[in-house]
């Protein structure tokens, strides 16, 4: 299929601390196989078998261990580098074996996801790199990606970040499809260099196309114990094969204005956007879970001219912001610009159409579902309109209707949800009661 690179160099001087024992952090064992070999396996099982370890730190170790690769039943050749040069340098030393486009993954962070989807992307993109990005619990300490609405990364704001910054929750997770030509084509420093940190903001600079993958997968480095403690509950519980995408993941589809945040009439400053209370602990337990909490909202704003998409984008990133300053996360933000009553002054003609996309109708839970791999029979929509009870009746989902914003007195449709409830805390709580147990062993909090 392609080539697997791991850079496995990594000496992880915490980690052998803890486990008392010489070896290198790739060798950790991750539930009583080292992670390394778990990556292995899991490239092995996708059809990757053409694999290149990048070595430093007690490369004997490593070698020894997995020596030509055949009791795994795949092809390992080894770089080894006499002095660390960065992710970055290790790569570059590599260039003479590496195929026309790669894999790249950390010899330090468990993986689980389906590459064939972040390879289709890459190609479909035209991309010269593609990194996975996702958001996480702790974005305010993270490297954060910005993109465009195809993907297309236009910056990356390192930690730390500005007093007052409001970005996406979207970090990149360190893994990559690369082209060999970026390697060839770039002036690659001579000393030591980080990938994420210099050569990916130098790239985009230049107009190399950088783009963010953004789907279903985990990814998680073990670079402490602490964090490996949490990867080993993740594999335990299976939130690990959960958030892989293998098999389809429940999600709860949610609107936004009043059901979120305080209906303000047309929403169309960051400024006057305001959490509903209880609202991002409730999508921290949804996260917690690995249940996927996505955002479904018709925003006719935009095509009326009262709003723009950037200010949107602004409206989003404040709404990220707030909701991880409580350890909140959604996965997805859909939204539907459209409007289709022509004739006000000020509108944006070519978004005043009849389209697919504005509830009730399922564009936007298709768009999703183009996105992750959902079990719709299995998921809920919460809302404070007809219009989300009505299109969640349309797509097949379960509904609650919550009794803040419009609390469904818009009589629109003859709307009959499943539950009504006080607001977003409880339908929340409504859906995790009543998914399976076996589902329902929460990710361990992160000393
Ligand atoms: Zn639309």
């Amino acid at each position: 299929m392609t080539q697997g690179v791991i850079l496995a160099g990594g000496k992880g001087t915490r980690l052998a601390k803890a486990l008392g024992a010489d070896i290198p952090k790739p060798m950790a064992p991750v539930c009583g196989i080292p992670l390394l070999e778990r990556l292995i396996i899991l490239l092995r099982d996708q059809g990757v078998t053409d694999i290149l370890l990048l070595v430093h730190y007690r490369a004997d170790v490593i070698r020894s261990h997995f020596g030509c690769g055949s009791r795994l039943g795949v092809q390992i050749r080894y770089v080894e580098e006499s002095v660390p040069r960065g992710t970055g340098g290790a790569l570059r030393d590599a260039l003479k074996l590496l195929d026309p486009m790669f894999l790249v993954l950390y010899g330090d962070t468990l993986v689980d996801l389906d590459f064939a989807a972040m390879l289709d992307f890459h190609v479909s993109r035209n991309a010269d790199l593609s990194l996975f990005s996702h958001p996480n619990d702790h974005p305010a300490d993270s490297d954060l990606v910005e993109s465009g609405p195809d993907g297309r990364v236009v910056g990356i704001h390192p930690y730390p970040h500005p007093e007052g910054a409001e970005y996406h929750n979207l970090v990149n997770a360190a893994l990559y499809v690369i082209n060999k030509d970026l390697l060839l084509k770039g002036s690659l420093p001579d000393s030591p260099f980080d990938f994420a940190k210099h050569a990916i903001p130098e790239w985009i600079s230049c107009g190399r196309r950088i783009f963010a993958f953004r789907g279903d997968g985990y990814i998680k480095d073990m670079g402490t114990p602490e964090r490996l403690a949490r990867v080993e509950a993740d594999l335990k519980s299976g939130m690990v094969a959960r958030k892989s995408g293998r098999i389809p993941r429940r999600a709860v589809f949610i609107d936004r204005d009043g059901t979120i945040n305080q209906e303000k009439g047309h929403l169309a400053r960051a400024e006057d956007f305001e959490l509903l209370p209880g609202a991002a602990a409730a999508i921290r337990a949804l996260n917690k879970r690995g249940i996927l909490a996505l955002v479904i909202t018709n925003q006719p704003v935009i095509a009326r001219g009262e709003s723009t998409f950037e200010e949107m984008d602004r409206i989003h990133r404040r709404m990220e912001t707030l909701l991880a300053r409580e350890g909140a996360f959604v996965d997805g933000v859909f939204i539907c610009p459209h409007h289709p009553d022509k004739g006000f002054a000020g509108e944006i003609a070519e978004l005043k159409i009849p389209c697919g996309c504005r509830k009730p109708a399922t564009g936007l839970v298709d768009q999703a579902c183009g996105l992750f791999s959902i079990d719709l029979k299995c998921s809920w929509f919460i809302g404070d309109t007809t219009l989300d009870i009505e299109c969640a009746r349309r797509a097949g989902i379960p509904s609650i209707l919550v009794q803040t914003g419009t609390a469904g007195k818009d009589g629109k449709f003859p709307a009959t949800p499943d539950l009504i409830v006080s607001g977003l805390p409880d339908a929340i709580s409504e859906v995790i009661a009543r998914t399976p147990f076996q589902e329902l062993t929460t990710q361990p909090e992160v000393a």
